[in-house]
């Protein structure tokens, strides 16, 4: 990085877009505009000349200021410059931990350059890789890059790393950091630029060993905030409520409301529009807008629609009501933003490293997180927050910042990454924050159960194939044991099945239709295997679209479910694991798959106590077979794919297994000698002694016959 007098406007001149030869369209132009008016435009050659001058650049600066989209735009000029003398290869990788945040931003930053996405610019997702031997810079998820360090662990490729939205502070983000800081040792040629919303900068600093730290000034104009005077308990209802009142009696500006998930978000915007719509003509048009991370790209991309616009030349102002979970809190940027409202919540990772039990649990947001939801109704002119808490538990009740994702949560595919990069001294891996030593303990534990790592904490074969497919490590045992059981065709599309979201569609309209259709996929051993008979059925429907609707299962989501399985079987196929299945007729059909499921989860297993109450096996914990579940007749051993917890403790995505395959396929796990009593012991105290008998009456029926 050598030049740093290279500007976009000398290359604009020329008309001609060096990366494609083509003419500029009008638009690029226009957004050329509105991105020089960004503050880090004005701190571009500083940022240049810093990043020519250090391995490590930390820069920090307000949601909105043109960090994502800008500064990797930047580098990418420099090193275009030096390679046209040079003729060398470069590319650049810019981290998000949020895929939609990734392709959002691509695609941003590919219509600023006036190239196709997938082109110069492109991004890579899990199960999605949208770039070409062409991309230069790739905008891609913090996992996707450690996952691509496995097979490249000086990452080789890379010029420059800029791992954005540092304070999100995620599992994978805590990772590349500590990764990242020993490769730099490696490659003195590799830049590093860490970026990162205000807070938590020194921090960082620290943790690089004093790299400078670049401040890009903020904006913001100033929020004017509300409390409310006592405690709300329906937030989603007052949240609506605020909402109708700014649109009925507010200035205008757009609304962005934060709620905490898919479902509370759909339902509240259906409420908002209800509503309005009983206002009539007289309060303005508004386009409500949801934005989740389930949410299809063309949905996505709906945010930055304008506003609508008045009805009559006189009439009230249109208005956007964007309600968000806490992606826009500064993942992605939405103009025009001048009303937030903040119930104080948000979805969040918790992992008890004791119970073993990690669950999505809505939870307080810090005052970090409240002071960034407030900001975003300033980014364009005065705005207004209205908190939907009192003040006194703002000041009392909120933690000032957000616990990193490493401290709450089950890291042993974490773990498995790290020894398959080599590091195998995990207690002293530099990690900015270490995990709790429980955790790590627990994370080893199952992995050496599982088998992926032998007794002395070493990498097995097995622990090699299952770190190298892109799924939870008890799933990646399940589908690489599959072809033994011979049933690999069908757990792979188990795994693809389990790996994108719920395909069931329950329209409000059409529930009890809905109901009735998925009762039609339902199988007696559970929902797994209903799952299954949804692929297929899908697959045997030609991937109909209509047949799709009829059914009410999402086309979408069993399309990417198909691309997910092809996905899978090209490593498998790496691996040689072959795919094959079971005669369909034969008895064994659904016990291999089962088997096979079992070998990976056996460590996720309840019994059924006499009480009719389901316990997980070894922490006894009382839990409940999700409402969703279509096993209803209670089987007594079930294993599960998720432990979650809303109202109760749930066990979603259940399927019976039978407990002599518990003793059989994994003895080291269910050996009596450590487990705690219960009736589940007793019980498999007893399947050991049948099996035993039934041991010496076969030696016995040998010997007889000798
Ligand atoms: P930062 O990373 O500092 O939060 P960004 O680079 O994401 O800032 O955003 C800079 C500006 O780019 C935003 O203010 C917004 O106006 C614009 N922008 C970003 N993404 C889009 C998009 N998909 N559509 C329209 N405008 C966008
Ligand atoms: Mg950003």
């Amino acid at each position: 990085l050598n030049k740093t007098n290279c500007d976009v406007s000398n290359n604009v001149n020329s008309l001609i877009n060096r990366w494609n030869g083509r003419a500029y369209t009008q638009r690029f132009y226009d957004i050329l505009e509105k991105r020089k008016t960004l503050p880090v435009w004005h701190q571009k050659e500083e940022f240049l000349k810093a990043l020519k001058d250090n391995q490590t650049l930390i820069l920090v600066g307000e949601t909105g200021s043109g960090k994502t989209t800008q500064i990797p735009q930047f580098v990418l000029e420099t090193l275009e410059l030096e390679s046209r003398d040079k003729c060398n290869k470069y590319m650049i990788a810019c981290t998000q931990p949020r895929r939609v945040a990734a392709m959002s931003v691509a695609r941003r930053v590919a219509e600023e350059m006036d190239v196709n996405i997938g082109e110069q610019v492109g991004y890579s997702i899990r199960f999605e890789d949208c770039t070409s031997s062409q991309t230069v810079l790739k905008y891609l998820t913090d996992g996707m890059l450690l996952r691509e360090a496995m097979t490249d662990p000086l990452l080789g490729r890379y010029n420059v790393i800029i791992l954005d939205e540092a304070h999100e502070r995620t599992l994978s983000t805590d990772v590349l950091l500590g990764l990242l800081k020993e490769v730099q040792k490696n490659r003195p040629d590799l830049k590093l630029v860490v970026m990162s919303a205000t807070l938590e900068a020194e921090k960082f600093q620290g943790y690089f060993c004093g790299a400078p730290l670049m401040k890009v000034p903020g904006r913001l104009h100033p929020v004017e905030i509300f409390y409310t005077q006592k405690y709300e308990d329906d937030y989603v209802e007052a949240a609506i409520r605020t909402v109708i009142q700014i649109h009925t009696c507010q200035p205008p500006g757009d609304i962005l409301v934060f709620l905490t998930g898919e479902e509370e978000i759909e339902d509240a915007c259906r409420k908002i529009k209800k509503e309005i719509g009983n206002f009539g003509d007289s309060v303005g048009p508004a386009l409500v807008v949801p934005l989740y991370s389930t949410l299809p790209p063309a949905m996505q991309q709906k945010i930055f629609d304008p506003a609508p616009s008045r009805l009559m030349p006189n009439g009230p102002a249109g208005r956007k009501i964007i309600v968000s979970t806490n992606i826009a809190e500064t993942s992605l940027t939405i103009d025009g933003i001048v009303y937030v409202i903040d119930p104080g919540l948000a979805k969040r990772k918790v992992y008890n490293p004791r119970t073993r039990v990690e669950s999505l649990i809505v939870s307080p947001i810090s005052k970090a997180s409240a002071n960034q939801r407030s900001g975003r109704a300033g980014r364009t002119q005065p705005g207004k927050c209205f908190r939907l808490y009192t003040e006194k538990s703002f000041h009392n009740g909120l933690q000032s910042e957000t616990c990193p994702e490493i401290q709450r949560s089950n890291i042993a595919n974490t773990v498995l990454t790290l020894k398959k990069l080599g590091i195998d001294d995990l207690v002293h891996f530099d990690f900015m924050d270490p995990p709790a030593p429980e955790t790590l303990m627990r994370a080893l534990e199952l992995l050496n159960y599982l088998g992926a790592l032998d007794d002395e904490g070493n990498l097995t074969r097995l622990g090699e194939i299952i770190s190298e497919l892109p799924l939870e490590p008890q799933m990646g045992k399940m589908l690489v044991v599959s072809p033994e059981l011979n049933c690999s065709n069908e757990v792979l599309s188990i795994c693809a099945m389990l790996s994108v979201p719920n395909c069931f569609v329950r329209p409000r309209k059409a529930q009890k239709a809905a109901d009735e259709a998925k009762a039609r996929f339902a199988h007696i051993d559970g929902d797994h295997l209903t799952l299954l008979n949804v692929y297929h059925d899908y697959k045997q429907n030609n991937d109909d679209q209509s047949w799709c609707s009829e059914n009410f299962v999402n086309y979408r989501v069993l399309k990417s479910a198909d691309n997910v399985r092809q996905q899978l079987a090209c490593i498998m196929a790496r691996f040689n694991l072959k795919l094959c299945s079971t005669d369909l007729n034969s008895r064994n059909y659904y016990i291999n798959i089962k088997k096979a499921m079992l070998s990976g989860y056996f460590m996720q297993v309840a019994h059924l106590e006499r009480t009719g109450n389901y316990l997980t096996v070894k922490d006894n914990q009382v839990v409940h077979l999700h409402p969703s579940s279509r096993l209803n007749h209670k089987p007594e051993w079930v294993i599960y794919n998720e432990h979650v917890f809303t109202s109760k403790d749930f066990l979603r995505t259940v399927t019976d297994v039978r407990g002599e395959w518990l003793i059989d396929m994994a003895p080291h796990y269910f050996d009596l000698v450590n487990f705690p009593h219960c009736e589940a012991k007793r019980v498999l105290e007893k399947l050991y002694k049948k099996k035993e008998r039934k041991a010496d009456i076969n030696t016995k029926k040998l010997s007889f016959r000798v």
